[in-house]
């Protein structure tokens, strides 16, 4: 089972162990080399206490001077091993998350989408994945082997001096109180500095992804102010977790010294009344130093936690949204072939529950192979026809069918692979031109991308440009005219091949030839294709085979052009005006 198909409603540490469960080995091999470092540690202090033995009693010093060195080159040694171990374990986590909320990003539902902040779910991807780099590993393996080196510390504390174990773990106690206190704060900081880099994030989406209005509408200052506003808030926030993550680190420091101290006085006054020998207090001491770097681990371990689990919590979240199914990768069971005929029936929709309704009722059909127009004023709910037909939105009653059979019971993939949209903004993807017209058959051959660039009267672009097909066309298609970008949108659907071709407004940034030659090729298309237009020119409309006249989300009348100028008094006037549905 994937991260993403278990993520409803667990606990942030159940979920960073299914994210870290696939790195166990390397994990534990990781952990392992850090419990040798500490237990090397662990041992300098007996070989201390023998050498200052051996100087007391004057003997030779040698040995001890030799164990004492090779501790010291193989805890550094092994020490480095697995910090490296466990920093690439870390990264392979990172990878894991990345894939995970990638792909399930791209699976989310249109109305998901509709709802959230583009920019928002990037800083999940890009930064909050990142912040797991941070918890997954070092706190785990700080929690497991600085728990174990503590407790192994502890252990030989007792052995040397039961009393002064007691004086130091008071101390301990009493540190630990404190960061139980602290700790808490440090995770609602950092989920707002994650909060406050997400809405950076969308801010910075938005502006980018419209300066030239921005800038036409001299709103620079404005934007910057808000950007400003939330780098500021995500800094206040992280500010106010550094204070807490260094007052805890700080409080652990502070209850070390204070251990270091109180030891050194009491143990001092235990040597002086001959309760236990120097050499016990020295190695005594050296253990509480020695404590120090475990306990430092398992408070940061503690500390990172917080902002790990905060970072968790916004890349659940985004987990949480609705998806759609996920679809067998690979070829698909052979569709059908041939035009595809479609019909609603009595279907209702709104796009949210809190929002009027914009089909109250549709009904239509449309057979196999032929044009079929839909006109109607603006907002009348042609382009939502489109969005239903590709299932970005699923009805709330009625039935549409596809081949007679209800688009619910179609796989998704299997249905959309039916299907050539050609959405109202003609959208064009950065990337080069060939990327562009191959996003829906990377398989199609050279012959027939050129048969399509052709009919879409494309070779002139193509021939112009010095770099081809490899042009790259910008940010949203930006280095195209609108005219381009829609036969550019139109190429990519035809080269699909589909049995449905969905066409919104496809045409209506063309010139008068352009707009013509396709018209030409489109009735072409449609001898063996079904074809639906929501059209803005009458001439378009003129030579559908059917057209449907919608309004205000329902169908007002369905016929032919001479049937509907005598019939109908909306589609006479619209007619009469020559432009059947305005630009949008
Ligand atoms: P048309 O293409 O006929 O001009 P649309 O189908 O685009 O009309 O839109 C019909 C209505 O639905 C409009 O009132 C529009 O505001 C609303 N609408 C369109 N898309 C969305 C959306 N994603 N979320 C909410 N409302 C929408
Ligand atoms: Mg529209």
């Amino acid at each position: 089972m994937s991260i993403a198909e278990t993520a409803g409603g667990r606990p942030p540490w159940r979920l960073l162990l299914d994210y870290v469960r696939p790195h166990r080995r390397s994990l534990l091999a990781g952990a392992a080399l850090s419990l040798v470092t500490g237990a090397t540690g662990l041992l300098l202090p007996l070989v201390a206490r023998k050498l200052i033995d051996d100087l007391g009693h004057d003997r030779s010093i040698s040995g001890a001077l030799l164990a004492l060195t090779a501790l010291v080159v193989a805890n550094s040694a092994v020490g480095a091993l697995g910090s490296f171990v466990l920093r690439r374990t870390a990264e392979s986590v990172v990878l894991g998350a990345r894939r995970a909320l990638s792909s399930y990003l791209l699976r989310l539902k249109i109305t998901a989408v509709d709802r959230s902040e583009p920019g928002d779910l990037m800083a999940r991807i890009t930064s909050d994945t990142t912040l797991l780099r941070e918890v997954t590993t070092a706190p785990l393996v700080g929690l497991g082997t600085g728990g174990l080196t503590l407790a192994a510390t502890v252990v030989m504390m007792g052995v040397v001096d039961p009393v002064l174990l007691g004086v130091t773990l008071a101390v301990i106690v009493c540190a630990g109180t404190v960061l139980g206190v602290i700790v808490p704060r440090i995770n609602r900081a950092s989920r707002r500095a994650q909060d406050a880099v997400g809405v950076m994030g969308a801010s910075l989406e938005r502006v980018l992804g419209a300066l030239r209005t921005v800038k036409a509408s001299g709103a620079e200052h404005r934007e910057e102010a808000t950007l400003h506003a939330a780098a500021e808030e995500s800094w206040r926030q992280s500010v106010r977790a550094a204070k807490w993550s260094a007052a805890a680190g700080n409080t652990a420091g502070l209850a070390m010294q204070t251990a270091f101290i109180t030891v050194l006085a009491v143990g001092g006054a235990r040597v002086a009344t001959g309760a236990i020998e120097i050499g016990t207090l020295v190695a005594f001491l050296l253990y509480v130093f020695y404590l120090m770097s475990p306990i430092q681990q398992v408070v940061g371990a503690i500390t990172q936690y917080q902002t790990g689990s905060a970072a968790l919590s916004r890349i659940q979240e985004a987990l949480g949204l609705p998806a759609e199914p996920v679809s067998r990768p690979g070829p698909l069971p052979s569709p059908a072939t041939g035009p595809a005929s479609l019909d609603f029936a009595d279907v209702r929709f709104r796009y949210a529950d809190d929002l009027p309704y914009v089909h109250h009722g549709v009904t239509f059909s449309v057979p196999a192979r032929g044009m079929t127009a839909f006109v109607g004023p603006s907002g009348a709910g042609k382009t939502t026809v489109f969005s239903l037909v590709e299932r970005f939105y699923d009805p709330e009653s009625g039935v549409i069918a596809l081949d007679g059979r209800d688009l619910a019971d179609w796989d998704l993939s299997g249905l959309r692979s039916s299907i050539g949209y050609v959405e109202q903004d003609a959208p064009v993807l950065s990337g080069s031109l060939r990327d562009n017209l191959l996003l829906g058959n990377p398989s199609a051959d050279d012959d027939t991308v050129r048969g399509v660039l052709k009919t879409t009267r494309l070779e002139g672009l193509v021939e112009r440009l010095p770099q081809g097909l490899d042009t790259l066309v910008g940010h949203r298609g930006t280095k195209l005219s609108g005219g381009e970008r829609q036969r550019v949108a139109i190429a990519r659907a035809l080269l699909r091949s589909p049995r449905l071709l969905l066409l919104d407004e496809a045409t209506s940034q063309l010139d008068a030839v352009n707009e013509a030659a396709l018209r030409d090729t489109v009735a072409d298309v449609a001898r063996t294709t079904t074809v639906l237009v929501v059209a803005h020119r009458l001439s378009t409309v003129t030579m559908a085979d059917r057209i449907v006249v919608m309004d205000a989300g329902r169908v007002r009348a369905v016929g032919t052009h001479r049937e509907l100028v005598a019939g109908d008094p909306l589609y006479a006037e619209l007619a009469a005006t020559q432009f059947l549905a305005t630009v949008d």
